[in-house]
């Protein structure tokens, strides 16, 4: 028997929405080992957090400290670390996002555990299904060490639903904090009020074919009707026309929306990854033989520069009419 410590992101007092779906998975770990899902919060504003995490899980602790104001692995897997021990989690979890990937694998180191990263599937208390080969292939993999760490996928675990009472909230001591020479001189963020781009309902991205960052404009505007995310492909972050993060994909990020619009993008293996588990999929492509047709529910052969401003117009009217 163990505890499920989940190490959950959060921001502007509420927990992320990534958090949401290793909650999911935190729950159903739980059931396999007999134990209960503890909530961990660390860093600024863990506290004010805390409240909105006790309506998902029995217990939720925070971490707060000057010396936690930014992530850091070094100064969060030793916490991690010690509480999955304080707490007897024999799994500890985060949501296989940007910092959950950094961040689990040292706290594995620290506890000698095993590790089960970017999974799409618990099948046993010890027993994960992962993708492999760019997503064209599953492995089944089984961790034999008493405690396990898991990064769960956030496009395969639906969010967790609020828990009809409220769990216990404890503010766990720091202790010593050593970031071990790192240190985050500034940080450069993007504001945007579209939605977060592994949580959205719609995504509108776009590949090199678009040229340019300035013709992405036409596919915001696309974005803004629907209410959609934006991602792209690597090769147009890569070529520096939109924001890094938001390269969709095997080394970018994994979306699963109900509505997927890949615009002037080929659909190579590595995009295909992170994307292909969208419910519908539109693929505008000028060339009928890109590989993007064959993943496509609907597909457009022609130029964007002709389909995105007609279906915009499109759009609009039917909005209109509403
Ligand atoms: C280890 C590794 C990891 C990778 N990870 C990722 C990843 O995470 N995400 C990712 O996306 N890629 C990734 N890649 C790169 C991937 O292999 C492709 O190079 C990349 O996805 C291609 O991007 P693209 O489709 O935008 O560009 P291209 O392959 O150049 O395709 C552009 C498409 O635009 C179409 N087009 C051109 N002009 C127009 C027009 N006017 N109207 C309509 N269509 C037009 C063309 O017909 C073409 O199909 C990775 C590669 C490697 C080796």
């Amino acid at each position: 028997m163990g505890n499920v410590l989940a190490y959950c992101e959060f921001g502007d007092g509420a927990l992320k929405a990534s958090a949401l779906s290793n909650l999911t998975f935190a729950r159903s770990a739980a059931q396999h080992h007999g134990g209960v899902v503890i909530v961990l919060l660390v860093g600024a504003g863990a506290g004010a957090a805390a409240a909105q995490a006790a309506k998902y899980a029995q217990k939720v602790i925070t971490v707060e400290s000057g010396d936690l104001a930014n992530y850091l692995a070094e100064t969060h897997a030793p916490i991690v670390a010690r509480l999955a021990g304080e707490h007897d989690a024999t799994v500890v979890s985060a949501t296989a996002t940007s910092v959950g990937k950094d961040l689990l694998p040292r706290v594995a180191a620290l506890l000698d555990a095993g590790m089960a990263s970017d999974i799409s599937k618990i099948d046993g208390p010890n027993v994960f299904t992962r993708p492999i080969l760019a997503g064209n292939a599953y492995s089944q993999v089984e961790i034999s060490t008493p405690i396990i760490c898991v990064t769960p996928r956030q496009s395969e675990f639906t969010p967790a639903e609020e828990l009809g009472s409220a769990g216990e909230i404890t503010a766990a001591d720091a202790g010593a904090i050593d970031a071990k020479g790192a240190r985050i001189d500034r940080i450069e963020s993007q504001k945007s009020d579209r939605p977060e781009l592994t949580s959205a309902k719609v995504v509108v991205s776009g590949g090199r074919g678009m040229q340019s960052g300035e013709n992405f404009k036409v596919l915001e505007g696309l974005a803004d009707l629907l209410g959609a995310a934006m991602g792209a492909s690597r090769a147009a972050t890569d070529a520096g026309m939109v924001p890094a993060d938001w390269q969709v994909g095997q080394t970018g990020k994994i979306v699963a929306p109900n509505l997927y619009f890949a615009v002037a993008i080929s659909g190579a293996i590595q995009h295909l990854a992170g994307m292909k588990g969208s419910k519908t999929i539109v693929a505008i492509n000028k060339d009928p033989e890109a590989p993007i047709f064959q993943v496509a529910d609907y597909g457009y052969v022609g130029t964007w520069e002709k389909a995105v401003p007609e279906l915009i117009e499109e759009i609009k009217k039917v909005k209109a009419a509403r």
